[in-house]
């Protein structure tokens, strides 16, 4: 296995160490690792600085306005933090209406079960968008629903849902809004000015560009006061988890000292980029840089321009009886590149990441790397079968 790091512009994860072309964990740089080489006791001064930090730092980035929002880290993965924003903020009688396109949809209906709250659906399938529109209707005929959950970037498919647009619906419907921004957070624009949310949920190992290890809400402050008493689980609780904090500057149970540490250098890396912008203007170069390449190739994208999002991009399978997932990812591993499966369930695909410490020219490597295992393979052509094409016609711009 081979990384060749010499024409890279930003330096390759470690020569010989593969790119991990996923959405998380994703390829951090040498600086976030080496951040971990030291331990931190969680009580200490320095380590209460550093959790004050990190909610600054987070805070700033959803813009003006949020001064009347607090960002509470919770330990675990990014699942976790989904789970103690539902649990925290929906109410023990409230209803939620989740919008689903995609497995992180489901899964958030799936710990609404959990949880023992009321939810209705909208649900689209593998990939089709929840509108406006539908949302309007849905709140109309239900005057029980409270709050509506919307996946931001739906990472099953890479499609990059119209918050916009549904946060002005439910906040015309008087309703209130979370967000699982988790694939989007620190690269997608999510500013509390135009998308007016009640919480949202992110974790380290996404767009900031940290390791794995906590996720973080980041809600109203009027949210988090009137969520006490409302979880029904110990250690997922948002408003217990923020009292301590604001009381004394620590998290409850032992925190991800190192997970915090690389963080704080993930925050200075994406503050030196130019933040949300600096990150955005670099993966949407990235996925620019593959989707040309791949197209040149003959691939094609299940997602048209207006729904592609900079995070992760869906292409089809060829048709080519020669061409086979299991033979095409080992061959890409072998040439320092870790690919992604595809998650619809009417066609097969495949899936490649553009987050995570890469830029273009590594996204060309790894174009001409998916060139070289076709050959290998003895596919001739790029091209999906007909039926993916059908399929992709269903969605109109
Ligand atoms: C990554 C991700 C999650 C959380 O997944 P974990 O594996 O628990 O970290 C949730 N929602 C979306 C949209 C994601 O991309």
């Amino acid at each position: 296995m081979s990384t060749d790091c010499s024409q890279a512009v930003l330096p390759a994860p470690l020569c010989g160490e593969p790119y991990l072309l996923t959405p998380g964990p994703l390829t951090t740089s040498h600086e976030v690792k080496k951040a971990m080489l030291r331990d931190w006791g969680s009580w200490d001064d320095d380590f209460r600085a550093m959790t004050a930090q990190l909610r600054r730092e987070l805070l700033a980035l959803v813009g003006p306005g949020g001064e009347a929002y607090d960002c509470v880290p919770v330990q675990g993965s990014g699942t976790f933090a989904v789970e103690a924003m539902l649990g925290s903020f929906l109410p023990r009688d409230g209803k939620a209406l989740v919008l689903i396109n995609g497995a992180y949809g489901q899964r958030i209906a799936q710990t609404l079960d959990y949880l023992g709250r009321a939810y209705a659906v909208i649900d689209k399938g593998d990939y089709l968008p929840p509108r406006g529109e539908e949302v309007a209707r849905a709140l109309e005929v239900d005057p029980g629903i409270t709050h509506v959950v919307v996946v931001h970037c739906e990472t099953s498919s890479g499609i990059l849902n119209p918050v916009r647009e549904i946060a002005d619906t439910v906040a015309a419907h008087g309703r209130k809004l979370l967000v699982d921004s988790m694939s989007a957070f620190g690269a997608v624009p999510l500013e509390v000015g135009e998308i007016a949310f009640e919480a949202m949920v992110s974790s380290a190992n996404k767009c900031i560009e940290g390791v794995p290890g906590f996720g973080f809400v980041i809600a109203r402050k009027s949210a988090l006061e009137e969520a006490k008493g409302v979880s029904s689980s110990l250690s997922l609780d948002v408003h217990a988890q923020w009292a301590h904090m604001e009381k004394t500057g620590q998290w409850r149970f032992t925190p991800p000292t190192h997970v915090v540490a690389a963080f704080i250098e993930a925050l200075r890396q994406h503050r030196e980029e130019g933040g949300v912008a600096g990150r955005l203007a670099r993966y949407t170069a990235n996925r620019d840089t593959l989707v040309e390449g791949m197209r040149g190739l003959g691939f094609e994208t299940l997602l048209s321009e207006r729904w592609l999002s900079p995070i992760i991009v869906t292409f089809f399978t060829p048709a080519d009886p020669a061409f086979g997932f299991a033979d095409f990812y080992a061959r890409m591993k072998a040439k320092g590149f870790i690919i992604y499966p595809g998650k619809l369930t009417v066609v097969e695909s495949f899936r490649v990441g553009c987050i995570g410490r890469m830029d273009p020219p590594v996204m060309r490597k790894v174009v001409a790397a998916v060139a070289e295992c076709l050959a290998e393979m003895g596919v001739s052509s790029a091209v999906p079968p007909t039926i993916a094409l059908e399929e992709r016609t269903k969605l109109v711009a």
